[in-house]
């Protein structure tokens, strides 16, 4: 497959098979575009993440066709999320949303791409190599000790939180970033039922846990590192911060194999460049307590589309400038309230009065989710 992919030219090349690569190169494959989409990892594959589906997410899975993935797939309804920190706990209901977990929506997704005529390259890393030529792109593939260089005429980075599809790529970090961790567990005890996102906050982070499909927990964490490496590692972390919170503790935890990630909240310099776009969290990210990044990654993908196919039709007049603008309106700007929650996260005193209030009073929490989930 290495050799057939150098053997042409393709219309788009898209790295990265997470939420936002996926979409993109099936919404482009749609227009009748050659399309070839590069994974590095074997898929499927476990991502870190809370699994959580908003209702912004859903809407546009509905919007690009794949209204039925979810259910189709055996995603778990949400209804409500319980916040707890320093022992007290609120409960407040949710719009509607669903859990499944990364392996198998993402999964689901690729098959979806595959079907429009995607062409599907995984356990492949990337390399964008230096622009040389005005109408194309150049992309290294590895495979093993097997390298080969592929053309494109427009490459879509969607290599993911601090992917590094160039070798001169700037993120500016934001100072008191987190890190995520996460781990999956097949089988654990009923004191988590489905249907509920349960967020354990501390003065070190926060845990999520949710049901997904088949029953399985997922727990998706943020972490301040200094306090992982006090706590002797990221199990035991979340184990601390479950038991502060007054959660029930989750058999094994401590051991069990966690996976981190690079630093949460990062903003990247360049959102475009000759013949190539960033989307999704290759883009930028802030940290994931409100659960709305792969809402972002998704309508990323969706305003993306145009741009592409425009520069397709030989109009190449401003498109960075024009994806620039697209995403301060679709995404940026959404990542406000993020922002200003992560901050209160912070405190732990007014986040325990936050968590009192909403006890007191669930209906105020409707305000904010509404303004995180309108389109
Ligand atoms: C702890 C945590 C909890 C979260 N909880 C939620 C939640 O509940 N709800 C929600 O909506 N969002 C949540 N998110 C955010 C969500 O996971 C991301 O925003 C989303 O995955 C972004 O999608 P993406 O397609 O941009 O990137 P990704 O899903 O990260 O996909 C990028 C892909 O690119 C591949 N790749 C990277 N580099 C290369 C390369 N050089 N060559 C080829 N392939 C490459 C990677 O292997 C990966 O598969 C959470 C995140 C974290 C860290």
């Amino acid at each position: 497959m290495l050799t057939q992919a150098a053997a042409k030219r393709w219309d788009v090349v898209v790295v990265g098979a997470g939420p936002a690569g996926t979409l993109t190169a099936r919404g482009i494959a749609q227009t009748g575009a050659s399309v070839l989409l590069v994974e590095r990892a074997a898929f499927p594959r476990y991502k870190v993440c809370g699994c959580c589906l908003n209702p912004r997410s859903i809407e546009l899975l509905g919007t690009a066709g794949l209204g039925s993935l979810l259910k189709e797939a055996g995603a778990t309804p949400l209804h409500g999320v319980t916040i707890a920190a320093g022992g007290r706990r609120s409960a407040v209901a949710l719009p509607a949303g669903f859990a499944l977990s990364r392996q198998v929506f993402d999964a689901a997704l690729v098959e979806a791409a595959i079907k429009t005529g995607v062409d599907f390259l995984p356990q492949t890393p990337a390399k964008l190599e230096p622009s040389t030529n005005a109408d194309h792109r150049l992309v290294t593939f590895r495979q093993g000790s097997q390298e080969t260089v592929v053309e494109a005429r427009f490459v879509v980075d969607a290599s993911g939180l601090g992917g590094k599809l160039a070798a001169d790529l700037a993120d500016e970090v934001s100072p008191n970033s987190r890190i995520g961790a996460g781990v999956m567990i097949d089988h654990a005890e009923d004191d988590y039922p489905p249907g509920i996102i349960h967020m354990a906050c501390g003065k070190d982070g926060y845990v999520g846990l949710v049901r997904v499909e088949a029953g399985r927990l997922d727990v998706a964490t943020a972490f301040d590192p200094a306090a992982v490496k006090e706590a002797g590692g990221l199990g035991p972390l979340a184990v601390r911060i479950l038991a502060e919170a007054g959660f029930p503790a989750v058999a094994g935890l401590e051991d069990m194999p966690w996976k981190g990630t690079p630093f949460l909240t990062r903003r990247r310099e360049s959102l475009a460049e000759e013949r190539v776009f960033r989307i999704g969290d290759a883009a930028g990210y802030v940290e994931p307590f409100t659960g709305e990044g792969m809402a972002w990654a998704l309508a990323s993908a969706v305003s993306v589309v145009p741009i592409l196919q425009r520069g397709l039709s030989g109009d190449t007049n401003g498109l960075a400038g024009e994806w620039v603008r697209a995403y301060q309106r679709q995404v940026a700007r959404r990542q406000m309230i993020c922002r200003w929650t992560s901050r209160v996260l912070r405190r732990p005193r007014l986040t325990k009065l936050l968590v009192r209030f909403l006890a007191l009073a669930p209906g105020l929490a409707g305000p904010v989710l509404r303004g995180m989930h309108r389109r």
